[in-house]
């Protein structure tokens, strides 16, 4: 489905702006048509049917312009999650077992094709619902289709879990199958909505297990967007439910249902510790978790430092910091500290800053009041612990004073501040000085997070080093294009160590798609 055309627009976290002209042909056309259909009522979808409540609707506002209503959505009552949930475990037998491996992955393949085709529409949603720059928007999408691929092809691969097994007696034929747990509740944040939304549900799904769905309450309309295609594709009616509502109150009656075979999360530790210590009571149920980060880059003396600033430029402030990969810490050698900051607010002050749906826009505002709050707050403290380098101002010229634009800041803060260990998830960035590897890596590993980290050196040993001591699962080496971030199917496998996650095998990598599945070993005896 999709064209040879599309392929040739791949966007990836990894592109540049240069020659994109047809990329941003597409996705201005898409926009237009995207703003023709503004403030409409969306309703939740069980086994692909539309319904609505009385409940007070999700008012899903632009972060660039809160007056913009983007749509209305119905808060689902704990009535209607139940009767997703009792659906999805209607369906289980059929998904599971009556419908082959070989049938889940072509839909999942279909499914891809279908996030192609329509990856420039949902990359404009994106972009106008989670304030993400039209780039980083279409990489999104992008991701996607290429996790849904990956994960089929993970499927594929291992031909649907089922090997041969040795026998003991001639007699004996013993098969190891992987099977789906069942139901999942799949419950996603709002700053991937698309790719983390459907790398893990559609692992879910290809492993043979029924999903019920809830975006995060500032994302519900990209949220949809997974759900038609899935409905597109050919996932049958009680197999994947789409439910909307505030995590505060639907969130619980989710996952405490006694129907719900498993969780898969990506959001908050909070949330997610919550989940883990509530949801197995009876036996225990898997929870599969993707949790917070506080990305720590490390700039040594030998490091190239206009490769080393605009790597963590690219991942301190796009989407403006509010990524779990985020680059939310600094650690740079003494004797280039001067030099490195200055190329650091030399590129933070030349973006360009605005409506992240216009071409060239970098950098946009956060999602909402509460991350704009959260951000004050953490300003605050950096003015108590330390100085302000740059920013720490509201932006509110002109058209920007409608919208959560917080200023991008850049701190100096001495190691023992919070704002080297705590995750803010807005756009602040403190810098500390160090003398040696040594002593940037024991700072690295003080946090309870452990998902990305970056290095830029010169010199091999002290890559080595970074490899075999940083405690996290996700580690880069000299990238210009994000010294923390840009993760990628089948490329970078994206892993939370410590309290960055649970399972110890990531999305984006080869073991993701087993996680969902549990093990039985099958004997039969021919006399
Ligand atoms: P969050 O507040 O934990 O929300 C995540 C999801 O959980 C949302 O859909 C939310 O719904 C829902 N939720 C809230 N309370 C719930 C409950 N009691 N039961 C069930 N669901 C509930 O996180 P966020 O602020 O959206 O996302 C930011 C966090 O996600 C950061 O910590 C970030 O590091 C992490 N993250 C991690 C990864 C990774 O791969 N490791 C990737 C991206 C983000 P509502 O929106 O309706 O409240």
């Amino acid at each position: 489905m999709s064209t040879l055309r599309d392929q040739e627009l791949k966007v990836t976290y990894s592109t540049t702006a240069a020659d994109l002209d047809a990329v941003h042909a597409r996705f201005d056309a898409a926009l237009a048509e995207v703003r023709s259909r503004l403030g409409r009522d969306y309703p939740i979808y069980i086994s692909q049917k539309p319904l609505r409540n009385d409940q007070p609707r999700i008012v899903d506002r632009c972060p660039m312009d809160t007056s913009l209503v983007l749509g209305r959505f119905t808060s689902a009552t704990a009535e209607q999650a139940g009767q997703a949930i009792a659906a999805a475990a209607g369906a289980k037998r059929l998904w599971g077992s009556r419908t082959t491996w070989q049938e889940r992955a072509a839909i999942m393949r279909k499914a891809a094709a279908i996030v192609r085709r329509r990856k420039f529409e949902i990359a404009a949603i994106m972009s106008l619902e989670a304030g993400k720059n039209r780039l980083e928007a279409l990489g999104d999408a992008e991701e996607s289709a290429d996790l849904m691929d990956y994960y089929a092809r993970q499927m594929e691969e291992n031909h649907g879990f089922v090997r041969r097994m040795n026998a003991l007696t001639p007699n004996e034929s013993n098969t190891d199958v992987l099977r789906p747990f069942g139901v999942f509740v799949c419950i996603s944040p709002f700053n991937f909505p698309m790719a983390l939304a459907s790398g893990m549900s559609s692992a879910a799904l290809v492993a043979g297990n029924t999903v019920v769905f809830k975006p995060a309450q500032d994302t519900p309309w990209t949220g949809l967007c997974l759900y038609e295609v899935y409905r597109e594709a050919g996932v049958p009616p009680d197999v994947f439910h789409f439910i909307t509502g505030k995590g505060s109150e639907i969130g619980d009656t989710l996952w405490q249902h006694p129907q719900v075979d498993g969780i898969v999360f990506t959001g908050s530790v909070e949330t997610g510790m919550r989940m883990f210590r509530g949801f197995s009571r009876k036996w225990v149920k898997p929870c599969l978790l993707e949790l917070g980060g506080k990305g720590p880059a490390i700039v040594m003396d030998s490091a190239d430092l206009d490769l080393a600033a605009e790597g963590v430029f690219k991942s301190a402030w796009g989407l403006q910091n509010q990524k779990c990969s985020a680059c939310s810490r600094v650690y740079v050698h003494r004797e280039v500290a001067t030099t490195f900051i200055a190329k650091l607010i030399a590129l933070t002050k030349a973006m360009k800053v605005g409506d992240p749906t216009e071409r060239d826009v970098f950098y946009g505002p956060v999602i909402n009041e509460s991350a704009f709050h959260t951000w004050q707050k953490a300003v605050a403290l950096a003015r108590e612990d330390g100085a302000i380098l740059y920013g720490g101002d509201r932006l509110d010229d002109g058209a920007l004073a409608k919208g959560w634009y917080a200023g991008p800041t850049i701190v100096k803060a001495p190691l023992s501040s919070r704002l080297f260990t705590d995750e803010f998830f807005v756009p602040i960035l403190p810098i500390a000085e160090i003398d040696s590897l040594d002593q940037a890596l024991a700072e690295s590993n003080k946090t309870d997070y452990g998902l990305t980290a970056g290095l830029f050196s010169g010199k091999e040993a002290d890559i080595a080093r970074f490899f075999d001591e940083a405690e996290f699962g996700v580690l880069y080496a000299n990238r210009r294009t994000g010294a923390t971030t840009g993760a990628w199917p089948g490329c970078q496998p994206f892993t939370g160590w410590k309290g960055s996650g649970a399972g110890g095998k990531g999305g984006c990598g080869p073991h993701y798609v087993a996680q969902f599945m549990r093990e039985q070993s099958r004997t039969v005896v021919t006399e």
